[in-house]
């Protein structure tokens, strides 16, 4: 048959057919396309999985996000009745929720708070380049910090003793190892390995340690608040005065950090906390006390170490100390601005 002669009918009906085809490939192809591109959701909290979430999703064979709660919940399942799971499961979902929702609220006080402190510190970063047209934008270095705790007290008994039952059991369990390296790593066993760098930067740079310490002092140990009636002593920190004196008794290592407890003590801080800083001989603090500094000092150490020429630096001083910068009954107000040139320090 020739072709272009065919029965038009016939043509029209085999046109219809292959539309028909194309629109239901078509939507078969969407349908694909969606489910593809349709995230998975954590049957518990419902929250769309992320690659980080997709291991244990295909280790447990559900839909399950890395959340320690969504997993407690769908443990459960296989020991509760399927109606009983049911409200179990939707009243923890609820819970999830109302939890997430606060977590939320306070990741966008936390960013807020950033934001408006930053905005604040540019400016003060911008009028200070203004006034002083030798200093330059490059050749600047904005530093925020915190203040220590101002607020002196009478060290109560109750703290005292606090600290002197802690430091029994530390220098107790110190006695239990025979040497330092016998001493099982904690949280700060990076400390050290962190003082050994500072400390090579200072040698190499004292201008460096001298910018780091003016903004110390005028901080006043912004990040002592945490130290409590522990001051971070730990069994490393003692086992390794007993190797370095034999000698040494356990009492002698008691009455020695009992003989520089201060009479007057930052309120709610370190009980070594005083008005003129840490009334701990430095050979007696923990690593992580000689070792820390506080993030935007950490990182002017580490941007400025392998510089011949240090940058001034423009240091803002708020009110809050290092761990309550975002405490919403106490606005983390400026109270000091300084700038520091290297040059002026001895
Ligand atoms: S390291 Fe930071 S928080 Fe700690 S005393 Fe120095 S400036 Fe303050
Ligand atoms: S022991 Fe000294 S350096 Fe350490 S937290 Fe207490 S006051 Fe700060
Ligand atoms: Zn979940």
């Amino acid at each position: 048959m020739n072709r272009r002669h065919s029965n038009p009918i016939t043509a029209q009906t085999s046109t219809n057919i292959t539309i028909a085809h194309t629109v239901i490939s078509d939507m078969r192809n969407d349908i694909t396309h969606a489910t593809r591109t349709k995230p998975l959701r954590c049957e518990v909290c419902l929250t769309p999985l992320t690659p980080l979430d997709l291991p244990q999703h295909d280790n447990s064979g559900h839909t399950l996000c890395r959340s320690f709660d969504c997993k407690r919940v769908l443990d459960q399942k296989s020991v509760m009745e399927p109606t009983l799971y049911k409200h179990h499961l939707e009243f923890q979902r609820k819970l999830i929720h109302q939890r997430q929702e606060k977590e939320d609220l306070h990741r966008k006080h936390i960013a807020d708070i950033k934001l408006n402190e930053r905005n604040e510190d540019l400016k003060i970063f911008k009028d200070t380049l203004a006034s002083s047209p030798r200093l330059s934008k490059d050749a600047l270095q904005l530093i925020p910090i915190p203040s220590g705790i101002s607020t002196l007290t009478q060290l109560s008994e109750e703290r005292k003793k606090r600290y002197i039952d802690n430091l029994k059991v530390v220098i107790q369990k110190a006695a239990t190892y025979t040497h330092a390296s016998e001493v099982p790593p904690d949280q700060h066993h990076g400390a050290r390995e962190k003082l050994s760098n500072n400390e090579c930067s200072f040698e190499k740079s004292p201008a460096l340690q001298t910018i780091c310490d003016t903004m110390c002092s005028m901080c006043k140990g912004g990040c002592c608040a945490d130290g409590k009636e522990h001051a971070y002593i730990s069994p490393v920190v003692i086992r390794r005065q007993m190797d370095a004196n034999p000698e040494l008794q356990e009492e002698n290592i008691l009455a020695t950090y009992i003989s520089n407890i201060p009479s007057k003590t930052a309120l709610n801080a370190c009980i070594n906390q005083t008005k003129t800083g840490c009334a701990l001989p430095r050979e007696l603090r923990s690593d992580i006390c000689n070792s820390y500094f506080c993030g935007p000092i950490s990182s002017y150490i580490k941007n400025m170490s392998p510089l011949e020429t240090l940058k001034p630096v423009l240091a803002i001083q708020r009110s809050n100390h290092a761990w309550n910068r975002f405490d919403t009954n106490k606005p983390n107000r400026i109270i000091g601005v300084k700038i520091i040139e290297p040059e002026q320090t001895p």
